[in-house]
C-alpha cells in the first residue's frame, strides 16, 4: 500500500506508521518502507537509528513496535542522500524494494515523497504495488498532483483505495474546531471517484508520540482511528 500526497506536511509519513501499527495490532506482518529518499522520516518516527545488519547477503530490516522497517535513512548519513537526483534515488528505491530480506510480509506499507516523483515511478514500475491511500488536510487538495499520481497507479493496476483527511479539526473546551475549513478531502475523493477513509483530528498525543519515536498505547483515540481505517483498507484489499 503506498501513501501519498499531493504536497508535503500533511501527515502522510506520520499516517504510514500509524497504519503500519495499526496493521499489527490486527496480527499482519508488516513491513514499512520509507521511499522517501531525499527527506526520510522513518528513523525519526520509529525511535531507531541503528545501522542495520545483513542477513543472507540482503539487508536485515529494522524491527521495531513490531513492524519491519527500512529507510535510507538507516543507511547513509542524513546529509548524503538530500542531494540526490533521478536515476540515484530509483537506483535507491529499487534497493531497498529489492535488496532487503523482508521476508513474509502480509502488507508493505510504503510512503513516499510528496507530490509524483521518481520514487513513485519507481514503485509503479516494481509491479508491487497493490493500493494507494492519499493524504490530504482540507485545505492542502493539490488536485492536479493527486490525479497525477492516482494515474500513474491506476495505470498499472493498482486501485486507489481512498482518501483520508488528516490535520481536519482540533479538540477545544468548547468543542471541536475546525482548523483548515471543512470537507475539503471527501469532495476530492468524490472528484477522483475513490472512497473517502476519514477525517481525523490533529491530536498533540501524535505530534508528541511520533517526535519521541513511539507508538500511542492502542486504546488511545488515536489508535483507534487507524485501527478502523486499517480495517477498512485490510477488507478492501482482502488481507485477513
Ligand atoms: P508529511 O509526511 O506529509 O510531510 P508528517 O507526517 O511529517 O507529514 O507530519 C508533519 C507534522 O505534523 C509532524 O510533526 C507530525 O508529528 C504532525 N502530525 C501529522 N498528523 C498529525 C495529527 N493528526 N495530529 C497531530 N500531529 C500530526
Amino acid at each position: 500500500i503506498v501513501v501519498a500526497s499531493g504536497k508535503g506536511g500533511v501527515g502522510k509519513s506520520t499516517i504510514a506508521a500509524n497504519l503500519s501499527f495499526a496493521f499489527a495490532r490486527r496480527g499482519l506482518k508488516v513491513g514499512l518502507l520509507d521511499a522517501d529518499i531525499t527527506g526520510p522520516s522513518l528513523p525519526t518516527l520509529l525511535g531507531a537509528a541503528e545501522r542495520p545488519s545483513t542477513r543472507d547477503g540482503k539487508i536485515a530490516p529494522v524491527e521495531r513496535h513490531g513492524v519491519s522497517a527500512m529507510s535510507i535513512g538507516y543507511l547513509v548519513d542524513a546529509d548524503k542522500a538530500v542531494a540526490w537526483r533521478g536515476p540515484m534515488v530509483m537506483g535507491a528505491v529499487r534497493q531497498l524494494i529489492g535488496d532487503v530480506a523482508w521476508g513474509a510480509l502480509d502488507v508493505l506499507i510504503v510512503d513516499t515523497p510528496p507530490g509524483t516523483s521518481d520514487a513513485h515511478l519507481t514503485l509503479a514500475q516494481s509491479g508491487i504495488v497493490s493500493g494507494v491511500v492519499i493524504v490530504s488536510t482540507p485545505q492542502k487538495l493539490a488536485l492536479a498532483d493527486v490525479r497525477r499520481g492516482a494515474a500513474l497507479f491506476s495505470g498499472v493496476g493498482a486501485s486507489i483505495l481512498g482518501v483520508i483527511e488528516n490535520m481536519a479539526w482540533i479538540e477545544t473546551p468548547k468543542g471541536p474546531a475546525p482548523l483548515f475549513g471543512e470537507g475539503g478531502a471527501a469532495r476530492l475523493a468524490a472528484e477522483i471517484g475513490a472512497p473517502f477513509l476519514g477525517a481525523l483530528p490533529l491530536w498533540p498525543d501524535l505530534a508528541a508520540a511520533s517526535d519521541a519515536g513511539a507508538p500511542l498505547p492502542p486504546d488511545h483515540a488515536a489508535s483507534l482511528a487507524f485501527d478502523a481505517i486499517a480495517a477498512a483498507l485490510a477488507l478492501a484489499l482482502r488481507l485477513d
